[in-house]
């Protein structure tokens, strides 16, 4: 049986924890707001060590999901979901049963999504308990995987990162090195391919490496040093905090711009450190908002036509690079007041 418990947490709306001995889900889903509207964020599935581990990480992804929507001017707000397990072996019907029980405990307070380790066939089962769920299969009537629209977006953020820092928005012949090639890191690898750009990759799962190897000739990097190698993009597309003390100063591009959530170990240090080292830093969650605007203009406002939307993105990045550069402030410094303006924080 699901046992529920909700737990305090200053600066957060709900923070619920659901443990099922039968089904084995342990998740904890985290609302950050819901100010402009019901919460929506990917569920996380993830091999945490311990409870705490996976608390932290769901505090620190919900406020993110909170900003990108205010960013965005989206009617919606800021939450996210973390089931404690490895996807590849613990993921079983039942638990994903036990996730839809949590999340309609809830009663649409948050909507659920995908994230890292959940898939959209994953979301149809997590719906056979609730209707709060986006991203489920076509089959099911949902709008299916938003990794390709993040992926999109992300190109066009780049494109207009590479814009301040190189004169050009062209990528051709600009070297990237993409850190995690599972759905977002893939789609990315592949428009970038397109583009012209040679790629450079790092994944735990090798068969992903030799598929970008074979898709798109490029060249693999050790997991340790894709961050260090010299290229124009760093595209971190795996999990986050890969900024941070340690990395930054061994960073070896010029342009930090990926998919990956919450990148900055430290958000008080770490856009300090890489404006000091001049390395430019497009904040994440403006950078990947495309898979979220993709799920608000499929299945909220139920339209087919999510492109100019995406364009958004990079008049978003243009905008977040011209004030810092105005305020001399970090850009992650400044997208954080623009978003938090806009909630009237
Ligand atoms: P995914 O699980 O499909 O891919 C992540 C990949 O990173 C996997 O292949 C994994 O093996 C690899 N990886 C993990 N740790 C690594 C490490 N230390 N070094 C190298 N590779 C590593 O997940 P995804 O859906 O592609 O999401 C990737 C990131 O993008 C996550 O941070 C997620 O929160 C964020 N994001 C995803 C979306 C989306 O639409 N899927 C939208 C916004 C943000």
């Amino acid at each position: 049986m699901l046992k529920i418990k909700h737990i305090k947490v200053k600066g957060f709306e709900t923070v619920v924890v659901g443990r099922d001995s039968t089904s084995n889900l342990r998740a904890i889903i985290a609302v950050h707001s819901t100010k402009l509207g019901p919460s929506l964020g990917g569920i996380r599935m993830w091999p945490y060590r311990t409870e705490k581990e996976a608390l932290q990480d769901v505090l620190r992804l919900a406020p993110a999901m909170t900003k990108k929507a205010a960013i965005f001017e989206l009617p919606i707000g800021g939450g996210k979901a973390v089931i404690i397990g490895d996807p590849r072996k613990d993921k079983t019907r039942s638990l994903l049963l036990s996730m839809g029980e949590l999340i309609e405990s809830l009663h649409g307070e948050y909507i659920a999504a995908k994230d890292s380790g959940i898939l959209p066939e994953d979301l149809d089962m997590v719906s056979e308990n609730t209707r709060h769920v986006t991203g489920t299969t076509e089959k099911q009537g949902g709008s299916g995987d938003p990794s390709l629209a993040t992926a999109k977006g992300i190109l066009a953020g780049m494109q207009a990162a590479c814009q301040s820092v190189f004169g050009s928005k062209n990528l051709k012949g600009r070297v990237v090195a993409i850190q995690g090639v599972g759905q977002v890191g893939w789609y990315l690898g592949n428009l970038l391919s397109k583009q012209g750009a040679k790629l450079l990759v790092a994944d735990l799962q090798p068969l992903r490496v030799k598929r970008a190897q074979r898709s798109w000739n490029a060249s693999e990097v050790p997991l340790l040093k894709i961050h260090q190698v010299q290229a124009d993009i760093f595209a971190p597309c795996a999990l986050g905090g890969i900024l941070n003390a340690n990395t930054i100063p061994r960073l070896g591009a010029k342009i930090v711009a990926g998919g990956a959530n919450n990148q900055c170990m430290d958000e008080a240090q770490d856009p300090y450190l890489l404006m000091k080292r001049h390395i430019l830093h497009v904040p994440d969650y403006v950078l990947n908002a495309g898979g979220l605007i993709h799920l608000f203009v499929r299945e909220i406002l139920h339209q087919r036509r999510v492109a100019p939307w995406i364009l958004n993105i990079e008049q978003t990045v243009h905008r977040v690079l011209s004030a810092s550069f105005q305020e001399q402030l970090p850009p992650l410094v400044m997208a954080n007041r623009m978003a938090l303006q806009k909630i009237g924080l």
